[in-house]
């Protein structure tokens, strides 16, 4: 997959995605991505990026020009066709099968905003608005990076072991399973007159060596967190049998309680 990214702030880019998951996939070169400074495609001596907003009012507004020149350098190296991602708390609400939806296309350009935005005129290149949730943040670099990174980890060859992403939360609308690793028990610490037990252990099922108890387990514990946490998400879940048969069984207990 080939990625741009267009911001002002290339180091804030190019340092997180330097680590971890995605650093290996670049150096590997499943995944392609550049990050464009938007002051290199200024023509003034001070490279001016933004301007006042024309009617008045605080702040300042990316200017058309750099954008608009910065897309036709993409287009210009990479060829058509774009598809150009603005960040922005107005776009569409980034969700799981959002970022299925953008792994599968080849090329994205993704458009880091700034200040009180971009000149509404810059719209006429973009393909979709995405917002990352209804808060609003000072850029487009931490919104660019959380696509960038939800989306990446369902490219084939990104993320090692493909299983653990088709298992991730929200994967198939259901959380994801609790997970423990060693120690089989473990001090909880804190003060002496804190409630709970003071030693945690691991489920037993999880050490049994019964793979099939441990799948029913599994995912037993996914569609219960899922109906207590998340049950918003369980309408739209895609359920096997079982799950199914689970989510009928937890249902009927908690009106039982109720
Ligand atoms: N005045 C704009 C508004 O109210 O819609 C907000 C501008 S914001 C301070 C600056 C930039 O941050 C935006 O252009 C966008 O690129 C980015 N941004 C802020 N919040 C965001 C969010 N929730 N999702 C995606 N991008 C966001």
């Amino acid at each position: 997959m080939t990625v741009d990214v267009v911001t002002i702030f290339p180091a804030m880019i190019a340092q997180p995605l330097a680590a971890g998951v995605l650093g290996r996939a670049i150096d590997r070169g499943t995944l392609d991505v550049k990050v464009r400074d938007l002051r290199d495609f200024t023509t003034d001596r001070h490279r001016v990026v933004d301007d006042v907003p024309y009617g008045g009012g605080p702040g300042m507004v990316l200017k058309p020009e750099p954008l608009f020149r910065a897309l036709d350098a993409i287009e210009g190296e990479r060829g058509r066709p774009l598809t150009v991602v603005l960040t922005s708390p107005q776009g569409r609400r980034f969700t799981q099968a959002e970022a299925q939806r953008l792994s599968e296309i080849e090329h994205l350009v993704l458009l880091c905003g700034r200040y009180e935005g971009i000149d509404e005129r810059v719209r006429e290149r973009v393909s979709e608005e995405i917002s990352i949730g209804d808060y609003v943040l000072s850029g487009g670099e931490l919104p660019a990076l959380v696509i960038l990174d939800a989306v990446a980890r369902l490219v084939p060859g990104v993320v090692g072991d493909e299983q653990s992403v088709a298992e991730d939360s929200f994967s198939r609308g259901l959380l994801d399973f609790p997970q423990y690793t060693r120690p089989a028990e473990v001090a909880t610490g804190g003060s002496a007159g804190r409630a709970g037990p003071a030693v945690l252990k691991v489920p037993d099922v999880l050490m049994s060596g019964n793979h099939g108890d441990i799948r029913r387990w599994r995912k037993r514990e996914a569609v219960s967190r899922t109906l207590e946490r998340r049950p918003d998400l369980l309408a739209g879940a895609e359920l096997d049998e079982e799950e199914q048969e689970i989510l009928r069984e937890l249902k009927g207990a908690k009106d039982g309680r109720d």
